[in-house]
């Protein structure tokens, strides 16, 4: 459709940004609905360079525990899936139970979770990441093994997997697909900025489109609008538009507010006692070829009776930046992570991040173990490199066998639903700041979780943990190596009054009858899990809400 016609056009539904949700909106809701005109708005453009406006005017309060917004998002067709990791993961129960330590902050509920649950498999199908199944004892070829020997489920357990993605890049992936939809219209290039003051019947008809490059405007009209431009892309366009909520007597006081992500990092190993070679420390794979891979959960009844929040625990890797690990491969690996651009190459700044730890470290220590432990220095990497890259499903990451059966254990857990964790507008009503810091409570649970796990490890007679640091030094350490920014949900909550958050259960803004959220904004919890598999499948029952 050209540009004039287009500014003609009423569409049926305007999507705002095309990430994995407004990519799986656009193609679920386009396809079973052949005689509705759809129109599919993203800011970035092909050939456009990482620089960009929107970028450029987020202000990151604490760049300690948040990454810089380059690291956190992309722009263009796919957003940010262009750099995401492809891990893929459930939401558990109790995500959606309240604790008193979530302090009335769980405003979705059971119901929703298992009614969003019957999407998960066409979710499944987007994201290529083989059958949904996230319980190895629910698939036969694993049930009857352990994550090592002795290791017995009760309180924690180990059958939980996450999933991978090719990983998919959604842009790349359903290009072709977006093209030959004839209903479907495509503006890249283009900043959704005003929307119009709602009508006596709370409806809004229309949004002003900025051009990216020569800021022209332009206004497209719409039946209904869905906000898809990632968590603090959407959360700032509804901060700078408040007259949508015109209906209501205030701006729905949640907005912008309870911002979460995931702590991360490692405090301690596990040493466990059985056969090393019965550890599964690395990737299982599935008859399909897809990739999974167990992790340490804790049950929700346990999280909880404790009142503690739900996390994750996996074996890793020791340190690739201590050479202590003493591995020529790891050394070597790090060493090609450090390096200027390749490293760029390698893995986008946020994964290589989390392994390099930003330093660099002990090089002549790291060129030693190399020498020590040639041919294998070179062999592994190669192997790995040619896993990783050079196939069309990659290998998601490396894990190292261990002859001692040592692994070290990381953790990536659920932080509180805190008020003062928060998105806002600058003075000038246009920047984003971003405020964000890690709470004693997100801090102690997963001091104490490390202690239920070396607790029930030894109890199995299945191995124990070895912390890396003294007990009274943990919370500080864990606030020093916590870096998240990439995992963003809370800020546009779903609840079930505007009062306690800004969407309601169908995704729709209180306060408008046409205007829709669909991104991990919408989260009142974040859980263990990585947010866009599940916000897959809100994607798609949002496109079939809107049918
Ligand atoms: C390095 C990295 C690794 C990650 N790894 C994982 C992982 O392994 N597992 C996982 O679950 N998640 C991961 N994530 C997070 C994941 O990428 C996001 O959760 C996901 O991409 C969100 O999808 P979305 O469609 O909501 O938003 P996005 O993917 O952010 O897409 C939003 C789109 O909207 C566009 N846009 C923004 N503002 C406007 C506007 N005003 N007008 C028009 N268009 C606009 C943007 O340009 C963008 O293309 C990772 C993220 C990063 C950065």
């Amino acid at each position: 459709m050209n540009l004039k016609d287009m500014l003609r056009t009423n569409f049926d539904l305007c999507i705002v940004g095309s990430g994995p949700a407004g990519i799986i909106i656009a193609l679920e809701y386009t396809r079973s609905n052949p005689d509705k005109q759809i129109l599919l708005i993203e800011y970035g453009y092909p050939g456009q360079k990482s620089k960009n406006t929107l970028d450029d005017s987020i202000q990151v309060q604490n760049i300690v525990n948040h990454h810089n917004p380059y690291e956190c998002t992309n722009k263009g067709l796919g957003g940010s899936s262009i750099s995401w990791g492809g891990r893929c993961v459930m939401y558990d129960e109790v995500d959606f139970i309240d604790r008193p330590s979530i302090s009335g902050g769980c405003t979705w509920d059971i119901n929703l979770f298992n009614e969003v649950k019957t999407y998960i498999p066409q979710t499944a199908v987007y994201f290529e990441c083989g059958d949904p199944i996230f319980n190895l004892n629910d698939i036969p070829k694993f049930k009857d093994k352990k994550i090592a020997e002795n290791f017995k489920e009760g309180i924690i357990t180990d059958s939980s997997v996450e999933r991978w993605s090719m990983p998919t890049r959604f842009g790349q992936r359903y290009e072709k697909e977006l093209a030959n939809c004839p209903n479907l219209t495509l503006l890249q290039g283009y900043e959704a900025r005003d929307f119009a003051v709602p009508d006596e019947n709370n409806y809004i008809s229309s949004l002003v489109l900025r051009n990216v490059i020569d800021k022209r405007l332009l206004e497209v009209k719409a039946k209904n609008f869905i906000l898809a431009a990632g968590a603090q892309e959407t959360t700032r366009i509804l901060l700078r538009n408040t007259q949508l909520f015109n209906s209501l007597d205030n701006v729905p006081p949640a907005l912008g507010k309870y911002y979460q992500g995931h702590l991360s990092g490692k405090i301690a190993s596990v040493n466990f006692y059985g056969n090393p070679k019965k550890t599964e420390y690395g990737f299982l794979r599935n008859l399909d070829g897809t990739y999974i891979r167990r992790r340490f959960q804790f049950a929700s009844k346990y999280l909880v009776e404790n009142d503690l929040l739900n996390t994750a625990i996996w074996l890793d890797n020791p340190l690739y930046y201590n050479p202590k690990h003493k591995s020529g491969a790891m050394s070597f690996m790090y060493l090609a992570m450090i390096t200027p651009i390749l490293g760029k190459k390698l893995a986008p700044p946020a994964i290589a991040y989390a392994l390099t730890k930003g330093k660099v470290k002990g090089i002549h220590k790291h060129v030693w173990n190399i020498i020590k432990d040639l041919p294998e220095s070179f062999v592994k990497p190669a192997a790995i490199f040619y896993k990783r890259y050079c196939v069309k499903r990659k290998l998601p990451g490396v894990f190292l066998f261990s002859p001692k059966n040592s692994y070290a254990l990381h953790f990536h857990s659920e932080q509180i639903p805190y008020a003062e964790n928060r998105m806002e507008l600058g003075p000038d009503n246009e920047s984003l700041i971003i405020h964000y810091k890690l709470t004693d409570t997100d801090v102690n649970s997963v001091i104490k979780l490390h202690d239920t796990l070396d607790k029930w490890l030894r109890a199995c007679n299945c191995g124990k943990l070895q912390y890396w640091f003294e007990k009274d030094e943990l919370p500080d350490v864990i606030k020093q190596i916590s870096k998240d920014g990439i995992h963003q949900s809370g800020t546009t909550r779903i609840a079930d009054s505007p009062t306690q958050g800004v969407v309601d259960r169908d995704l729709k803004l209180w306060g408008t009858k046409n205007v829709f959220v669909c991104s991990s904004s919408v989260f009142p919890t974040s859980g263990q899990a990585n947010p866009t598999f599940f916000l897959g499948a809100f994607a798609i029952r949002l496109a079939n809400y809107l049918k």
